[in-house]
């Protein structure tokens, strides 16, 4: 039986923009005349549509149109005393519902003292029955909106303890039908609203490998009409809320691509009413605040960057949830076996979770650091995390060659230790860098156009790429001076330059972790070592407890400590191991071939005037205004707004990067960047106060390929000790030849006409150390390089990828540790040399590359196996029939 299709037509006139202002003057308005007959007859949803209200106007970041104090002297005054629970109005009966809006009211304003919350508490753990489902109030309705209700309300209070949340996940199971879809009981129809209740459920109580998640996600999708709006379930008519459940249903099970995105975004765009504001069902009919917050939430699930990021499971904006409300540890019921474990959320770890809950897999991710505060994701703010508690705050030993301005010719190498890794603390800056090195480690596993796949999925389903949303002067200059210098603007890595492309949404820091459910991510919590039976690597140890892995342990630490890690788990070179008594399972060069990328020039370009921000642009209350209300200005700064690259052998693939940044080390006079670097006293009180009274920019020369490597190496059997790192920077003569060279481009760059036209010179106190030569000559840029030894922080190549029998290899091309089973290195560790340009995309890649190669394919067998066995056993029972 085929079923009938209802829908709509768009019309030519429909609106096709998003009227961002007329909503929030609607919403602002909406109820304002309280004797509105309108406004009388929502009494009973009145608590709901504050929450609908409210939400819809903090996702416009409009929400200081809405009355704070008011609302929330209502909602204390709703709170009824006896059951705890909250009702829509003054004077009605608690409910489920009600009592969840407030909750989700006061947790966006932060201010959840406001009601007794053991109250709440209270009430919602007497409404949970004998079979684990909840009734909506003291009347004794049973449905899965009021289970969802209840662990919503409870998880945002921290207070999952209070119900059987085993039970809870059993009733909604059992709601569950043939076609993957849920109903409100046992037995009920499938239907959107309901899927999005219990998929939401399962979510908060980390049961996602319940679902027939493909099955569900079908259904799913099956619900959008050629309108691109979706309905609730077959022959309804499109209806935005539905497209909100739909959406973020499919969201939670990370197949949100599976709809058409485009036709969708016509849609909910066609639901407004361009001359009241807000957003109706469907196009032309009454716009409500109900539909309002769904239209506005769905086109923010679709990556509209004007709106802020919605949360699909909580329906409000993500930064609540990621203030650290949602995200503590203190419920979570940690699992003693998971299907994979992923050591470390940085780039690479973060993006395999994410994609591992497209699979019916059960996973968790184990970080070291904690969740940090949504002011990291302020790109200014960067520098700052630098020598903090969520910074690993590694340094070199003392380098004989380079690093010799630092304190104990020591070079910093901060690592990022929080959830996001690195990539929280880094620049931001994209760079594919050259394609054919990918193809070369892969030994022609992949060909060039696969790579490139890779790199066009992960930019346009895992990153959110954007341009510059503030640059200075200077950035136009630069590009000016090249092509002066006959050096064209590119727009991938190729001799030239281009304004940098950076990792950022609507302004703001954004790495592979914004895309991760909190809820599968253990945070403070050290992995000490492996735990390995017989070669096979079968989980890992913390400081209280092992957590085992079925399929497997994914190694995702970084390049320092993922070497440290198996170091510590007896995987090393065995010489190493044995001087500090750690039994040998595998016997590999583990930390060997250590590089990165390093440069050098500190405020070797100044200016008599600033060039771009100062600190107290950043301290401008109209910086602040722009960032957060269109996510612009000063502060979506990522420091380096120009990138190029050059030969300095005038060859076609160049060796020399070139990172530009308006700003020098001088810029704070010493108060945070300095020590971030560990300039010794010494050398700042001599070269850097001299030219305090000049405004400096940093043209930053990085070699792409040194020929300088080093080792990492654990010290103490003990994990809280940081390894030993000796990069050996500049120990190969080639490597300062190409930074010398690098430093000679940046001088003639400063005498073309557009660095002079904006007064850009170069600085040429003396640098301590390097008097005795003639200054700029090659003795002296030798010597200045060999002081002033940055690091990009780049390091990889401690777990090197490699074909078996070569000398550096640790694991082979498959990711797979090299003689241990169901043991996964994927991070910066295994790039066996490094990329030109910036790695983070080269990390991001590989991971992509791993999850699709190794886990899907691995599913992909499984599949196959079980459908051979299945067309075997009906062979035989044919025959035998
Ligand atoms: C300051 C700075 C600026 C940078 N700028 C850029 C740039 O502009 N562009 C670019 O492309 N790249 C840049 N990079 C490099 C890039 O960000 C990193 O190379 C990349 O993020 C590394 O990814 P990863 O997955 O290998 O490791 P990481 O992102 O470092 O993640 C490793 C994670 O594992 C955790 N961990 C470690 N040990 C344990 C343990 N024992 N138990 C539990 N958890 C553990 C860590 O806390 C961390 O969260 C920069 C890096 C830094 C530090």
């Amino acid at each position: 039986m085929s079923l009938k299709t209802k829908d709509v037509v768009l019309s030519e006139d429909r609106p096709k923009t998003l009227l961002l202002q007329k909503h929030s003057d609607y919403l602002a308005s909406y109820g304002l005349n309280k004797n509105d007959y309108e406004y009388c007859m929502t009494e009973y949803l009145r608590m709901s549509g504050i929450y609908w209200s409210l939400t819809a106007m903090e996702l416009m970041n409009q929400s200081s149109r809405m009355p704070k104090e008011e609302i929330i002297s209502f909602i204390s005054t709703c709170q009824d005393s006896e059951s705890g629970g909250i009702s829509a109005c003054n004077g009605h009966d608690p409910h489920m519902l009600y009592t969840l809006s407030a909750v989700q009211v006061l947790a966006m304003y932060d201010r959840l003292d406001a009601i007794d919350v053991e109250g709440v508490v209270k009430f919602v753990s007497s409404l949970q029955q004998e079979d684990g489902s909840f009734f909506g109030d003291k009347w004794g309705e049973v449905d899965t909106r009021f289970s969802f209700c209840a662990v919503m309300c409870l998880s945002l209070l921290h207070r999952l303890d209070a119900i059987n949340v085993n039970k809870t996940v059993d009733f909604v199971v059992s709601c569950m039908n043939f076609d993957g879809g849920f109903g409100s009981k046992p037995g009920s129809e499938s239907h959107a609203g309901l899927i999005y209740c219990c998929v939401g459920t399962l979510s908060i109580c980390k049961r996602m490998e319940v679902l027939k998640a493909d099955e569900l996600a079908w259904w799913l999708c099956e619900r959008q009409l050629p309108s691109g709006g979706l309905n609730g379930r077959p022959e309804k008519l499109p209806d935005l809320c539905y497209s909100w459940w739909v959406m973020s249903s499919l969201s939670m099970l990370n197949r949100i691509h599976w709809v058409d995105k485009k036709n969708l975004e016509q849609f909910i765009l066609a639901c407004q009413d361009s001359e009241t504001g807000g957003f109706s069902d469907r196009p032309g009919d009454i716009p409500d605040p109900f539909h309002t917050l769904f239209g506005l939430a769905g086109l923010s699930l679709l990556g509209d960057t004007s709106i802020k990021r919605v949360n699909p499971t909580y329906c409000m904006p993500q930064e609540t949830i990621d203030s650290g409300l949602l995200t503590s540890n203190l419920f979570q019921d940690i699992k003693s076996e998971y299907d994979y474990i992923i050591v470390g959320s940085g780039t690479a770890g973060s993006l395999i979770a994410h994609r591992l809950a497209e699979t019916n897999y059960t996973y968790i991710v184990i970080e070291a650091g904690g969740f940090g505060h949504h002011f990291h994701d302020i790109p200014a703010f960067g520098p700052l995390l630098h020598g903090s508690q969520y910074d690993w705050g590694f340094e070199t030993v003392a380098q004989d060659n380079a690093c010799l301005a630092m304190d104990g010719h020591k070079c910093k190498l901060s690592q990022g230790k929080i959830f996001g890794g690195s990539s929280k603390m880094n620049n931001m800056i994209h760079v594919r860098g050259n394609i054919s090195h990918y193809v070369d480690w892969f030994h022609g596993k992949y060909t060039k156009e696969y790579i490139e796949e890779q790199f066009n999925y992960i930019e346009s389903e895992i990153f959110n790429l954007s341009h510059l949303q503030y640059d200075s002067n200077l950035s136009d200059a630069i590009l000016n001076a090249t092509k002066e210098l006959g050096y064209k603007e590119i727009k991938h890595f190729d001799n030239g330059f281009m304004k940098s492309t950076v990792t950022q949404y609507n302004g703001k820091r954004w790495t592979t972790s914004h895309q991760l459910d909190p809820a599968n991510v253990l945070t403070h919590v050290l992995v000490e070592k492996l735990l390995i039976e017989k070669s096979k690597c079968i989980g890992v140890k913390t400081s209280n407890r092992k957590i085992l892995a079925r399929k497997g342990v994914i190694l995702s630490a970084g390049t320092i400590n993922s070497a440290k890690i198996l170091q510590l788990s007896g995987i090393g070179p065995s010489e190493l191991l044995k001087s500090l008594n750690i039994p040998v399972v595998k016997d590999l060069p583990v930390g060997k071939n250590l590089q990165d990328h390093i440069g050098t020039g500190l405020d070797l370009v100044l200016f008599d005037e600033p060039q771009s921000v100062t600190t107290s642009d950043i301290m401008d209350p109209m910086s602040v205004v722009q960032y957060f209300y269109n996510g612009k200005g000063p502060l979506t700064t990522p420091g380096c707004e120009v990138i190029g690259f050059i030969s300095t052998k005038n060859e076609e693939i160049p060796d020399i990067q070139y990172m530009v940044l308006p700003v020098g080390i001088t810029s704070d006079r010493g108060s945070h960047l300095r020590r971030n670097l560990g300039i010794s006293d010494d050398i700042w009180k001599n070269y850097f106060e001299k030219v305090f009274h000049k405004h400096a920019a940093t043209f930053f020369p990085i070699i792409l390929h040194p020929k300088s490597k080093g080792e990492v190496k654990i010290q103490s059997k003990n994990s809280n000790v940081p390894p030993l790192i000796n990069p050996r920077y500049l120990s190969d003569e080639n490597d300062i030849r190409s930074l010398v060279e690098g430093v000679k481009f940046v001088i003639k760059l400063l005498k073309t006409e557009s660095l002079k036209v904006i007064g850009a010179h170069l600085n040429d106190t003396p640098f301590p150390s390097c008097k005795k030569y003639k200054m700029f000559s090659d003795l002296y840029l030798k010597c200045y390089v060999q002081h002033l030894t940055l690091t990009s922080y780049h390091p990889v190549g401690t777990c090197s990828m490699g074909l078996p029998d070569s000398i550096n290899t640790v694991v082979d091309t498959s990711f797979r540790l090299l003689g241990v089973k169901n043991l996964y290195v994927v991070d910066g560790s295994v790039l066996p040399t490094l990329p030109s340009g910036n790695i983070n995309a080269a990390i991001a890649m590989m991971a992509n590359l791993f999850f699709e190669n190794v886990i899907l394919k691995n599913i992909d067998k499984i599949e196959t196996c079980q459908r051979i066995f299945l067309v075997e056993l009906l062979h035989r029972v044919c025959l035998v029939g």
